[in-house]
């Protein structure tokens, strides 16, 4: 199920359940029947729940091997746990008074998350569970359609915050499929795009192609000549790569002060959630593409946006025109109907007649595909590439989901 609508699904239970219950919907049985459950077997599970005694046995064993004792509740999503989700482990460890990692994972359809806290013995030495999180480079790539996958990491994390032992490769079954490859490719025979020198009037039909062109994506479709690293000058990329990265540090240090704060209200969960969502884009593009221009900017853009969305300011559009610009605060019109977000300094050009220079990459030309010439972002195919097909997040507002691969599930 995609994301789009797993939210949307959680949204409309709280649109259900709210008018129905009063305004501390507290249940405060669950932390109780979960200590009570914890006295003779360390892995709750919800009467509510079926899951697979494999899935079980998995968690136990993983358990077994560690130094200090696992505490796991498997519940599923309830109003209670949308408002008091961050505070169980808190609630649950005072309930047994012992040291350990305390693990909740919550169910939403198949989606399973959740929180954990590692309460340790005898003084705070080691590191912080979350900056090992952090740094968890398979953290993203775990699947999370069942519950095991996901509290096996956070033990061997957690193992690894509390007596600093290298963190172990994730077993590979527990790991999503890889992506299909976004190899940049040169050849020059299917430059002759429609999306080619259509120019200043030809946007509003470029919206309307690439939209169809997306819904007829597949998968493995060959990806568009953009060899951004071979004629930009190196100095300038690196100096993006440089303001990503600072963007991505900036954008997890205001998700961690969000998630500090005392009380996270449904909206503080939700800008959360949304944080967390553009930043992961932003840390795989950066990741995979290191040397792609057009995706070292979609990560600098991803990356300011989920910081915005953090610090609870609102998400702002990239300037369609340059991304790396500031942020679109102008609606300039561009092509016969449509309004694009610019900033100011190419809004003000825009309004003297003058295109933007715009963000240029290199775009081999030629039978053999040996020369090149630099060409605005936008003149390229969308096809296959998100931050083309959206305008960086410019047009439509789905960047992150694009990236992600999630946008194909729905289909
Ligand atoms: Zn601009």
């Amino acid at each position: 199920m995609s994301a789009h609508l797993r939210r949307l699904a959680a949204l409309l239970a709280v649109l259900v359940a709210l008018p129905v219950l009063p305004a501390h919907a507290a249940t405060p049985s669950l932390p109780d029947r979960i200590a009570a459950g914890w006295q003779t077997d360390r892995v709750f599970v919800d009467p509510r729940l079926t899951v697979p005694l494999s899935e079980v046995a998995r968690i136990r064993a993983e358990a077994a091997k560690s130094s200090f004792a696992v505490y796991v509740a498997l519940v599923p999503r309830t109003p209670y746990l949308r408002e008091s989700l961050f505070d169980l482990p808190t609630l649950l460890q005072a309930r047994t008074g012992q040291p350990g990692l305390y693990i909740v994972r919550v169910v939403t359809d198949e989606y399973w998350s959740g929180v954990e806290e590692l309460y340790r013995p005898g003084g705070l030495k080691g590191r912080d569970l979350n900056s090992v999180k952090g740094d968890d480079k398979q953290r993203l790539d775990i699947v999370d359609n069942r519950p095991a996958p996901q509290i096996v990491r956070i033990i061997q994390q957690a193992q690894t915050a509390y007596d600093g032992r290298a963190l172990p490769a994730a077993s590979t079954t527990d790991l999503e499929p890889p992506r299909p490859p976004r190899r940049p490719s040169s050849t020059a025979k299917e430059d002759k795009g429609a999306f080619i020198g259509l120019g200043v009037g030809g946007l509003l039909g470029f919206a309307l192609t690439l939209t169809l062109v997306l819904r007829r994506r597949r998968p493995g479709s060959g990806s568009k000549a953009v060899e951004s690293g071979a004629v930009q000058p190196s100095g300038y990329q690196i100096e993006i790569r440089r303001q990503a990265d600072q963007a991505i540090t900036r954008a997890g240090q205001s998700i961690r002060k969000l998630e500090k704060r005392s009380e996270l209200t449904v909206a503080l969960l939700d800008r959360r959630d949304d944080a967390n969502r553009r930043l992961d884009a932003a840390r795989t593009l950066r990741a995979d593409q290191p040397d792609d221009l057009l995706a070292v900017t979609g990560a600098l853009v991803l990356a300011r946006q989920a910081r915005q969305a953090a610090d609870g300011s609102a998400v702002r559009p990239p300037c369609f025109f340059d991304p790396t610009h500031r942020a679109g605060t102008a609606h300039v019109p561009w092509g016969d109907a449509v309004e694009v977000p610019a900033c100011r300094p190419c809004a003000e050009r825009l309004g003297k007649g003058k295109t933007p220079h715009g963000l240029r990459v290199s775009r081999s030309v030629g039978l053999l595909g040996r020369s090149h010439e630099t060409v605005p972002y936008w003149t390229l195919d969308p096809k296959d590439n998100p931050m083309v097909a959206t305008g960086f997040g410019a047009l439509t507002d789905d960047l992150a989901e694009r990236v992600s691969g999630r946008l194909d599930d729905v289909r």
